[in-house]
């Protein structure tokens, strides 16, 4: 039989995920295809129903429908419900299970950027950080709720619209005793030593505009602090660029990207992913 596995979203053609994805199917000799599935939101319930198809080992998801799909599934991993947005789905047993693999892969990102301390069993923990999120949409959500589950000693959330980042530090107290702070003008930010700076807006996207403007930047201790933008295309955001012109420490969002896909790879395959092929393949694609 040859498998089937998809990303599910609107719009779809832009993404990494096939060739990385599909290159790591190839490499274990595991007969599958990932497809792109472009799913309008009034055809998002027929597709998820075709998930447990017999040849299908589940789908990623994507904008706009990651928080939408969550009441579809016939099972939402805690985590994932808290965060409130699923990206992964696996078929087993003719049920659909959902996980959100943005926030565990965005720990293996600061790790393999040198941050954090990993245990025997792979958690990476981020005692004695200050975290700075930089969002309070989607992705940001993710990040916070995998930020305070790794130990950060005090996480800042920064957003345009205050009301949404007030929103989520209330809920993350509510399981956290550090503080959590919210903010949504950046010249209130007073750094400290250790901080982890992560772009979770889609500023940078498009043209020479940061959501941190360089001369808050420039108070951010250069020997300890880290700038991380989940932004990946473009590679270099004009954030990254302006904190490694200052000297700062930095990496773009292309290896939460992998990780959060090799997560769900496993996750479909009960295998482990092959990293280095994904990478490469995913390098050679940026
Ligand atoms: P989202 O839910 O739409 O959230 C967008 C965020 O950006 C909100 O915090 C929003 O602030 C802020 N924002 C948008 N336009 C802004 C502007 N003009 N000025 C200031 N803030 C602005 O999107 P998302 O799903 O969280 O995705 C956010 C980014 O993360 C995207 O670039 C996405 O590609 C990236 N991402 C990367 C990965 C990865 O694997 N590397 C995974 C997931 C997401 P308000 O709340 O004030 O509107």
């Amino acid at each position: 039989m040859h498998w089937r596995v998809g990303l599910i979203g609107d719009p779809v053609a832009h993404s990494f995920s096939p060739r990385f994805q599909q290159a790591a199917f190839d490499a274990l000799g595991i007969p599958a295809r990932y497809e792109l599935w472009h799913t309008s939101q009034s055809h998002l319930v027929e597709r998820v129903r075709s998930l447990c198809d017999t040849d299908c080992l589940g789908a990623n998801v994507t904008i706009p429908h990651k928080e939408a799909v969550l009441p579809l599934l016939d099972n939402v991993d805690p985590l994932a419900a808290r965060i409130g947005a699923v990206n992964t789905i696996v078929h087993r047993d003719d049920y659909l299970y959902g996980y959100n693999t943005d926030a565990a892969g965005l720990l293996y990102a600061l790790y393999e950027g040198g941050i954090g301390k990993q245990d025997a069993e792979g958690k990476i923990a981020l005692d004695g950080y200050t975290a700075i999120l930089l969002g309070a949409g989607g992705a940001a959500r993710a990040a916070a709720f995998a930020l305070v589950n790794a130990g950060v000693e005090r996480l800042i959330i920064l957003n345009r619209h205050l009301e949404r980042a007030l929103l989520l530090a209330t809920e993350l107290q509510q399981s956290y005793d550090r503080p959590v702070f919210s903010l949504s003008d950046p010249a209130f930010l007073i750094p400290s030593a250790s901080s982890i700076i992560i772009n979770a807006t889609s500023l940078g996207m498009h043209g020479d505009v940061s959501p941190l403007p360089g001369e808050i930047l420039a108070r951010f201790d250069v020997e300890t602090t880290f700038v991380y933008d989940m932004i990946y295309n473009p590679t270099q955001t004009y954030l990254l660029i302006q904190a490694s012109l200052m000297g700062l420490r930095t990496a773009n969002g292309l290896s939460m990207l992998l990780h959060q896909g090799a997560l769900a790879f496993t996750m479909w395959t009960n295998q482990s992913a092959p990293l280095d092929i994904m990478r490469k393949s995913l390098l050679d694609r940026a």
